[in-house]
C-alpha cells in the first residue's frame, strides 16, 4: 500500500545495518591490533624483568632459587606463564640446569638458533592467548657484561623466555564497546526512522490519493480532491492538482451543456466514463456537420435518404429500418428505402398506410412513437413483435410544421438498450436533414412546374428543349425508333373570336385530355405551342405510329367541345416524322413532322400526313 515508505525506510534500515557492519568490522580489527601491540609490549617488558632478575640472582648467587623467581613473575597480573630455557652454549658451560630449562618447543628452539623474537595468537577467537618468545643475547656493553660470566663470544643467544597472556580481557572490552555502538547506531536509526515516517506520511498520503484521484479522472469522473496538508512542495502539488480537477469539470461540464444544447437532449450516460462518451458526442456531431454539408450539395431528396440510409447502416450498425416521404396533399406514404433497398415494398409497416398516411402513428401525431416500450402503440406495425423479439422506434421528421418524412428502426429486443443510446445522435442527423428535404422537394416541384404548362398539365416547350437530346441518346443506346407527332387545330381562330377566349381554353383543356387519353403512359404529350401539340412516342416507328395518328385525329372529330351552353366539334390536322428512318437529330425529326403538318392543313385539314422525301425538297426554303 504505503510502497513509497516501505521503500524509503527499507533503504534508510539498510544502510544503517550496513553502518553497524562496518562500525563493528572496523572496531574488532582495531581492538585485535591494539591487543596485540599491548600485549608484545607488555612481554618484552615482562622479559627484560625476567633477565634482569636473572642476573641479579647470578650475581647474587641466587640463580638456583629462579625457579620460584619465574613462579611469581608468572602470577604477575596478565601473565599465564613464565618459562626460561637454556641455549646449547649456556647448557655446555653450566650444564641442562632445572628440568623446565630443557623442554623447549619448536618455536623456542627456532628462537634460540634465530636470535630472533617470535610473537604468536593462539586459542582462536573465543579464548585468545598472546605467546612470545624472546631471546636473551650475550653482550658486554649492556647495564653487566654478560661475557663476564658466560664464555661465550658476542652476540651469543644465551636462551630465551617464553610468556603466554590471555587477552580475553580485552575481547570483553572490545565485545562491550561494539554493543555499545550497535546499539547507539540501532537507537539512532530507530529515531531516524520514526521521524522519517513523520516526514513521509504527507507525501505518502498525498501521493496515494493523487493516485485514486487519477483512477477516477481516467475513468471520467473528476470529482475527487486532494487534502492540502502541508505548506511545502507536497501540499502545493495538492493545490494544484484539485485547481487542474476544477479546471477540466468546469470546461467540461461546458462542453456538455453545448452538446445538451447541440443533441437536443441530455446524452444517458449510464455511470459510463463521462470524458470518453462527451468526446464520443462530439465527434458524432462532427460527422453530423459533415453530413449536413454532403446532403446540402446532392442534388434530389432521393439521394439525401440514401446517405441516411447509409448513416443508419454504417454509423448506427441497423439493417432493417424503413424510410418513409409522406405526401400529405394526397395523403399518401411512399417507401423510400426498406432495409437499404430503395423503393422496396412495404415490409414492416401495413401496407394500406401507403394510401391513408394518418394510419402511420409518427405521421399522425408528429412525435416520436417508442414501440420498444409497448410494441403495441402503433397498430400499423405489421410484425408480430412476440414472436419475433423485433421492436421499433419511429422518428417523424418534422419539416415546416408537418411530418415530411418518417425514419422507422426495427431491431432486435437485445440492441433496444443501444438504439435507445443512438437516438439522440440519430436525431441531430435527422433534424440537419429535414430543412435539406423540404428545399430539394421545393426544388423538385419548382422545377416540376417549370416544365409544365398550367392550363392544360401537359409537359411545355421548355421540357422538350431540355429533354429532346436525352430522349434521342436513349433511343440511340437503347437501338429504339421514336415517332413525333406535330398536330394542329384547324379553324381555331374562330373560336376564339365567336365564343370569346375562355372558350378557346377549354378547347384546349379538353383537347389536351384526349391526346393523353388516347397514347400510352409512357408516351411524352407536349403543348408545343398556342394550339399546337407534340406526341412523342417512344418505341415507335412511324408506320406503326400512323393508326395512333388516326385515332387520335378520328377521336377529336367525334368529341363534342363544350363550350358556353353548347357543343362544338373540331378537327385536327397532324404531321407524323420518325427516328431513325426521316433523321438523326431531334430537331430534324421535328421539323419533318412539321412540314408533315403544313401539308396536312395543305391537303384540306383534318388528315394525318406521314413525311416524305419529296415534302422537304419539294419546300426547300420552308
Ligand atoms: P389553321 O387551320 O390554319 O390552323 O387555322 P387557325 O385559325 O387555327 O389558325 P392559326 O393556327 O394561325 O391560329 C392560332 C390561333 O390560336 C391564334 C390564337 O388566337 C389562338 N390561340 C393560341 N393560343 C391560344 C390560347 O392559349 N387560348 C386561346 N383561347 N386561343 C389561343
Ligand atoms: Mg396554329
Ligand atoms: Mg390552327
Amino acid at each position: 500500500m504505503h510502497k513509497l515508505q516501505t521503500k524509503i525506510i527499507f533503504a534508510l534500515s539498510s544502510v544503517m545495518l550496513l553502518l553497524t557492519l562496518v562500525i563493528t568490522v572496523a572496531s574488532l580489527a582495531s581492538f585485535r591490533d591494539f591487543s596485540i601491540r599491548a600485549a608484545t609490549e607488555h612481554t618484552r617488558t615482562a622479559a627484560e624483568v625476567i633477565r634482569v632478575a636473572l642476573t641479579e640472582a647470578m650475581l647474587n648467587g641466587t640463580i638456583d632459587k629462579r625457579d620460584s623467581l619465574l613462579g611469581r613473575i608468572a602470577n604477575v597480573n596478565g601473565l599465564d606463564e613464565a618459562r626460561v630455557i637454556r641455549g646449547p652454549q649456556v647448557k655446555q658451560q653450566f650444564g641442562d640446569g632445572l628440568l623446565g630449562e630443557m623442554t623447549a618447543d619448536t618455536t623456542d628452539l627456532n628462537v634460540l638458533s634465530s636470535g630472533e623474537s617470535v610473537f604468536t595468537l593462539n586459542g582462536g577467537i573465543l579464548s585468545p592467548e598472546f605467546r612470545a618468545t624472546i631471546p636473551y643475547i650475550a653482550t658486554s656493553d649492556g647495564d653487566v657484561n654478560c661475557l663476564l660470566c658466560h664464555n661465550v663470544p658476542e652476540n651469543t643467544v644465551l636462551g630465551a623466555v617464553t610468556l603466554t597472556a590471555s587477552i580475553e580481557h580485552m575481547k570483553s572490552a572490545a565485545i562491550m564497546t561494539v554493543a555499545f555502538l550497535v546499539i547507539a547506531v540501532g537507537l539512532f536509526a530507530f529515531i531516524s526512522i520514526l521521524y522519517l515516517r513523520r516526514m513521509l506520511h504527507p507525501l505518502v498520503t498525498t501521493a496515494n490519493e493523487i493516485e485514486t484521484a487519477v483512477e477516477s479522472a481516467i475513468a471520467g469522473d473528476f470529482s475527487h480532491r486532494i487534502e492540502s496538508r502541508t505548506n511545502d512542495e507536497i501540499g502545493k502539488i495538492a493545490t494544484q492538482f484539485n485547481a487542474l480537477s476544477e479546471g477540466i469539470t468546469n470546461k467540461l461540464s461546458l462542453i456538455r451543456e453545448n452538446v445538451v444544447q447541440l443533441v437536443q437532449s441530455k446524452p444517458d450516460y449510464h455511470g459510463g466514463n463521462l470524458l470518453t462518451e462527451t468526446a464520443e458526442t462530439v465527434s458524432g456531431l462532427v460527422r453530423v456537420s459533415r453530413f449536413k454539408q454532403a446532403i446540402e450539395e446532392d442534388e434530389t431528396a432521393g439521394e439525401v435518404f440514401l446517405r441516411i440510409s447509409e448513416v443508419l447502416e454504417q454509423e448506427f450498425n441497423i439493417h432493417t429500418f424503413s424510410l418513409y416521404e409522406v405526401e400529405q396533399n394526397k395523403k399518401m406514404i411512399h417507401p423510400v428505402m426498406i432495409d437499404g433497398v430503395p423503393e422496396a415494398p412495404i415490409h414492416w409497416c401495413d401496407p394500406a398506410i401507403h394510401d391513408h398516411c394518418v394510419g402511420c402513428r409518427a405521421v399522425r401525431t408528429g412525435h416520436l412513437i417508442d414501440g420498444s416500450e409497448n410494441t403495441q402503440i402503433c397498430r400499423s406495425f405489421s410484425i408480430d413483435a412476440a414472436a419475433t423479439n423485433k421492436h421499433y422506434i419511429c422518428l417523424p421528421v418534422i419539416e415546416s410544421g408537418s411530418v415530411g418524412s418518417v425514419v422507422q428502426l426495427v431491431f432486435d429486443v437485445a440492441e433496444a438498450h443501444k438504439v435507445r443510446n443512438q437516438r439522440p445522435l440519430l436525431e441531430a442527423y435527422l433534424r440537419e436533414a429535414a430543412p435539406v428535404l423540404q428545399a430539394k422537394r421545393l426544388m423538385a416541384s419548382l422545377r416540376e412546374s417549370s416544365l409544365k404548362d398550367a392550363m392544360t398539365g401537359l409537359r411545355n416547350r421548355r421540357f422538350l428543349e431540355e429533354y429532346a437530346e436525352t430522349l434521342i441518346s436513349q433511343c440511340k443506346r437503347r437501338s429504339v425508333p421514336m415517332t413525333l407527332l406535330m398536330m394542329d387545330l384547324d379553324y381555331f381562330k374562330p373560336v376564339n373570336d365567336t365564343y370569346g377566349h375562355d372558350a378557346g381554353d377549354q378547347v384546349l383543356r379538353e383537347l389536351a385530355v384526349i391526346l393523353q387519353a388516347n397514347v400510352r403512359e409512357s408516351d411524352l404529350v407536349v403543348r408545343y405551342g398556342g394550339e399546337e401539340f407534340l406526341i412523342v412516342l417512344l418505341e415507335t416507328n412511324a408506320e406503326q405510329a400512323m393508326p395512333v395518328a388516326e385515332k387520335i385525329r378520328g377521336a377529336v372529330e367525334s368529341h363534342k367541345f363544350k363550350v358556353g351552353g353548347t357543343s362544338l366539334s373540331k378537327t385536327i390536322s397532324a404531321g407524323v416524322a420518325d427516328y431513325p428512318n426521316d433523321a438523326q437529330a431531334f430537331w430534324q425529326v421535328l421539323k419533318f413532322a412539321d412540314v408533315s403538318l403544313y401539308a396536312a392543313k395543305e391537303g384540306g385539314r383534318n388528315q394525318v400526313v406521314r413525311f416524305h422525301k419529296e415534302l422537304w425538297s419539294e419546300d426547300a426554303d420552308y
